[in-house]
């Protein structure tokens, strides 16, 4: 086994769950057994969600569970300049595009549209903002006006000219495992950067994962599909391309995933309960280090 370099991203939005138990030691394990590294990276680019004290929350929760890991940790909120250098890189490439749409104009597309394509997240944008002039988009953002930006997705296909794969160590949600054909249409043109957030998740996982020399990105099945638009995101940018490995999800007794609300199976509950970290693990299925 090559020494893996893996990482934990959580967003302080919350105390960590068994399922965030599950995806940390996941990671941990994978490096310590692999001879590699554990990083931890906190996505906190949500300026109206992250909170510090949801922050120290994880670091103590981490402890307890016999985790380390490098220092200094990578915030997400520090680095939005690394950001703003991959989006104008795209844009450069001319295949990323200002886009004007309200979240209301969205939703009544898609609701006057019979047949609204859907993908992973939800109905899949309509590229109204797509086919806008240069001029009119110039014109609008020199007058102030409130934008994202997104991935024009048939552009950039069509300036990388060969299909992609990514390697799928893990089993995805159907367990999919080996190379994996790139389907970059799977989003639709996705957003790179939001009106009230300077980086998407995709954008700043693909930036962070390179800047951080993360060789091995594991995460749970439900972030599978996202990795299609990250190799896509990986290629344009011309940054290392990791391996990936989805791994199950921690699911609660009707079935439903580990949700931020359940509090019932946050660390520091079970913690207050008398469980042990040992406890954590067996419960999870995961061998004792
Ligand atoms: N921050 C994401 C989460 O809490 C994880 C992102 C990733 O691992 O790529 O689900």
């Amino acid at each position: 086994m090559a020494p893996y370099v893996t990482r934990f991203a959580p967003s302080p939005t919350g105390y960590l769950h068994l399922g965030h138990a599950f995806a940390a030691l996941y990671a941990a394990d994978l490096a310590e057994r692999s001879g590699g590294r554990f990083l931890v990276r906190i996505e906190d680019t949500d300026r109206t969600r992250a909170r510090g004290e949801f922050e120290a929350a994880i670091f103590e929760d981490m402890a307890w569970l016999g985790l380390t890991w490098e220092e200094p940790v990578r915030r997400q909120s520090a680095h939005f300049d690394d950001y703003a250098r991959a989006l104008e890189t795209l844009r450069g490439f001319g295949c990323a595009y200002p886009c004007f749409c309200t979240r209301k104009e969205i939703e009544a597309e898609f609701a006057a549209s019979v047949n609204a394509p859907h993908g992973p997240d939800g109905p899949i944008y309509p590229g109204t903002c797509r086919g806008l002039s240069d001029l009119e988009k110039t014109g609008r953002i020199e007058r102030g006006d409130q934008h994202a930006w997104r991935l024009d997705v048939a552009k950039a296909v069509t300036l990388l000219g060969a299909p992609l794969s990514f390697e799928e160590l893990g089993g995805g949600p159907a367990g999919e495992t080996g190379a994996i054909a790139v389907n970059a249409d799977l989003f639709g043109d996705f957003v790179l950067a939001r009106k009230d957030a300077p980086a998407s998740y995709h954008l700043s996982v693909v930036v962070d994962d390179a800047l951080q020399g993360v060789t091995l990105v594991t995460r749970g099945n439900d972030l599978f599909a996202a990795a299609h638009v990250h190799r896509l995101l990986q290629a344009l940018l011309k940054l290392p391309v990791p391996l990936y490995s989805h791994h199950r999800l921690i699911l609660d007794a009707s079935g439903k995933r580990l949700a931020k609300r359940d509090q019932a199976t946050t660390l520091r509950h079970l913690r207050a309960d008398g469980w042990t970290p040992a406890r954590v693990r067996e419960v999870l299925g995961l061998t004792s280090r």
